[in-house]
């Protein structure tokens, strides 16, 4: 039987289940006497106190197995523990409803809860299982009741769970757990999170996989896909160890790629970047090693908000990522809503052609009290990191020197209100419309940096609309029309006397095809998603910059997307995998 969740850890595994069952606390509604409101607040509080001990302790315990980013989730449970609201509320209902305390922690949290799982940000919607999880402490503590001791796992399993809380998650031992599959949760989950730094695969948001499921049968799932089989017969369970050994190999191969160069077999260096959307996304990049941000896409800001972003809102943002990756350079894009990103708040147009119409820079160019407040965010943080500004489907000289100039001009005011701003920020612009591939050489005189942006530029290049399933067969990155534009772009900075840093931020970035390609043509830096870091740099490391330098003349030659890619393949066979 299959069936499919949320991919939420990569891996494959495949073992036997161990079904974990939730303890079913019976919460009595009996009402207390006057006389026993002090005795039951006293429990309260005593439960409380020992609950704080217990995260005082997991803190020290999850600090040293994940790091200090993974115990801030129960520093988290511990303020929420601290705040008066919570427990004002528990003894409110103590003393003035008579409720029993277990009751009254109960109806408290699955109030919190509900507040929580209401909201519309999933990243706030998913600490809602924060709250249950303090409960669930509060109440075991009140009852007596032991924690699933699942630190005391000592065979191998896949654990099968309505959810596990970030406590249960926290004491998973990946030597013995080697994957999980909940019914809830999503990819942003702290569980998820956990078990990416765990390198546990998991599954969540399976719905009813605890139902479906029998305890210490055979079941096996892909956290890439989110693909779960379950009730596997023994040829089956071949077939999965198979893929998973592949797995396993490919990961202990891969992790011994971290903390080296990408640097090809004859020397030549590269940089390899993530691409983020918010500063959750900086932990997986700084596991993956990335050296820097390649790409931060502020556009998320502004859509998980129902208004625009205050000065200060972003400000905290972009201060945080830049101070995260302190040692490397941060590339933030400006605004880049419109085409496919819409801002429920902000009424724009209809257009016939939203992907060729106002959007980006051209927006911000012509509603520059939007821009002007995150520019100025932007500059305030540049003193706590490496700042690089970059904008987004610049098209004209025009555009890129007026945003350049709006830049000096608000850093001008700010110096002048007294606060700081950096004075090495670099900026430069995305290559993402073929006018401004043809054109780099001219643009190389007044930007500091390219970044090209394929996922638009193909699109534009081969006319096809990148949201439509109906011309997705001419969404083509090896085109060789798309390779002239990115050699061309990439030949221009370097043809200028500057000779800029070119890199690529699109998701050809990291796709194994067009990397040989890339260096052979003399990319400076790749920037993708985190989890394909590693990859890349295997694969680099394993290539010859002046053999690409060849493949990329022959690829040139070739009529078609399908003639480079079969080339390419050929030429690096193995070394692909
Ligand atoms: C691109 O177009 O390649 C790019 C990175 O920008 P986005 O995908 O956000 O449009
Ligand atoms: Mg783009």
């Amino acid at each position: 039987m299959k069936i499919n969740g949320i991919g939420a850890s990569n891996g494959i595994a495949v073992g036997k289940v161990l079904l974990l069952k939730e303890a079913k606390i019976k919460i009595s509604d009996n009402k207390i006497a006057e006389k026993d409101i002090a005795s039951e607040i006293k429990r309260f509080d005593k439960a409380i106190l020992e609950t704080k001990n217990d995260l005082n302790e997991l803190i020290v315990k999850t600090q040293k197995k994940l790091g200090s980013e993974h115990a801030e989730i129960f520093e988290a449970h511990l303020s929420i523990l601290k705040d008066p609201e919570l427990s004002n509320q528990i003894k409110d209902l103590i003393t003035n409803e008579k409720f029993n305390v277990v009751k009254a922690v109960d109806v408290t949290c699955n109030n919190f809860y509900q507040l929580f799982s209401a909201l519309e940000d999933e990243y706030l919607r998913e600490r809602a299982a924060d709250i249950l999880d303090i409960k669930t402490k509060i109440i075991n503590q009140l009852l007596g009741i032991k924690d699933n001791a699942l630190s005391d796992i000592k065979q191998e399993v896949v654990i099968v769970a309505n959810d596990l809380t970030p406590s249960q998650t926290s004491q998973l031992d990946p030597k013995f757990v080697k994957g999980f599959l909940c019914n809830i949760g999503g990819r942003t989950s702290h569980s998820a999170i956990m078990a990416r730094s765990l390198g546990i695969p998991a599954v969540v948001g399976l719905k009813d996989i605890t139902t479906k499921v029998k305890d210490k049968t055979n079941i096996a799932l892909n956290g890439n896909s989110g693909e779960v089989e379950f009730d596997l017969a023994d040829e089956k369970v071949t077939v999965w160890k198979e893929q998973e050994k592949k797995w396993i190999n490919l990961k202990t191969e891969l992790l011994s790629f971290k903390g080296k160069k990408t640097i090809t077999k004859d020397g030549y260096e590269f940089k390899l970047e993530a691409n983020v959307g918010s500063v959750r996304d900086l932990d997986s990049a700084l596991e993956n090693d990335a050296h820097g941000i390649g790409l931060f896409r502020t556009e998320f800001l502004y859509m998980e908000n129902d208004n625009f972003p205050t000065e200060t809102e972003q400000f905290t943002e972009y201060k945080t990522v830049l101070k995260t990756m302190s040692k490397f350079k941060v590339v933030i894009r400006t605004l880049d809503i419109g085409g496919d990103k819409k801002l429920t708040y902000w009424d724009l147009p209809h257009e016939m052609n939203p992907f060729l119409g106002y959007r980006a820079i051209r927006l911000c160019l012509d509603q520059k009290d939007v821009f002007k407040t995150q520019i100025r965010a932007l500059l305030q943080a540049s003193t706590s990191g490496n700042l690089a500004i970059m904008f987004p489907m610049v098209a004209t000289v025009e555009e890129f020197k007026e945003a350049k100039d709006f830049v000096l001009k608000c850093k001008a005011e700010l110096i002048k209100e007294g606060k700081k701003v950096s004075d090495n920020i670099l900026i430069g612009m995305m290559i993402e419309v073929p006018a401004s591939a043809v054109n780099a050489e001219i643009f190389a005189k007044y930007a500091d940096f390219f970044s090209i942006g394929t996922n638009d530029l193909i699109q534009y290049t081969l006319a096809a609309d990148r949201m439509s399933e109906k011309v997705s067969y001419l969404y083509q990155p090896y085109h060789p029309a798309v390779l002239r534009l990115i050699k061309m772009t990439i030949d221009g900075a370097k043809a200028h006397a500057k000779k800029i840093p070119v890199g690529m931020c699109g998701e050809m970035a990291g796709d194994k095809i067009a990397i040989p390609l890339l260096v052979g043509m003399g990319l400076d830096e790749f920037s993708m998603s985190a989890s394909d870091i590693l990859a890349a740099r295997k694969l680099i490391n394993s290539l010859n910059k002046k053999d690409m330098e060849l493949l990329v003349a022959e690829a040139l030659k070739c009529d078609s997307h399908d003639e480079v890619k079969a080339l390419v393949t050929k030429k690096l066979g193995n070394l692909l995998d």
